[in-house]
């Protein structure tokens, strides 16, 4: 049997409705990659980037899978493309975007895989939802919790938590 394994998928969306397509999102998610043991409130947050765009909204979860680094890289990029995911421009607009910010603590430093997901401590939009779920975390490169990471963050930008009923 292959042994479960923990890791931490950031979610945007900012295209169509961003609801239903985090909602999508996390069903595909559930089918195809594993088992979501906690998932973030939804944030809202201005785009990164590039701005003359909408605003995003941005959910963070935490799978329990057994697939490895890459089929769980594939299986993200299948799910983008079911949802009709277009890879337009760099950070373009985008029905969803799904990233691989941790798994277990391991490393990995291609440009086609990169784990921990690069410049995580420099995004709050990154680093608020992950706070939600991720709080005896230590990021395996900067040894530092994700309260840390968040404290020291000089990203200013501001990123909404939403109740469930907005
Ligand atoms: P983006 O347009 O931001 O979704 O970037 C997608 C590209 O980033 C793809 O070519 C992926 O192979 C690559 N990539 C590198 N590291 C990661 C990661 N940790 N999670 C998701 N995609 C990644």
């Amino acid at each position: 049997m292959f042994e479960d394994h923990r890791a931490f998928i950031h979610l945007g969306t900012n295209l169509g409705d961003k609801r239903k397509n985090l909602k999508t999102a996390l069903e595909h998610l559930e089918s195809f990659s594993g088992t979501i043991c906690s998932f973030s409130s939804i944030y809202e947050t201005a785009a990164w980037g590039k701005s003359n765009q909408p605003d995003f909204l941005n959910q963070a979860i935490e799978l329990s899978t057994k697939l490895s680094p890459f089929e769980l890289l594939y299986e993200l990029q299948s799910i983008e493309q079911k949802m009709g995911r277009a890879r337009i421009e760099k950070w373009g607009q985008r029905i969803i975007d799904l990233d691989i910010l941790f798994y277990d603590d391991i490393t990995i430093d291609y440009q086609q895989l990169t784990i921990p997901h690069p410049l995580i401590e420099q995004r709050r939009f990154v680093l608020e939802p992950l706070l939600e779920i991720a709080v005896d975390l230590i990021h395996p490169v900067h040894g530092s919790s994700i309260q840390a990471l968040a404290d020291s963050c000089s990203d200013q930008s501001q990123v909404l938590q939403l109740r469930d009923d907005r």
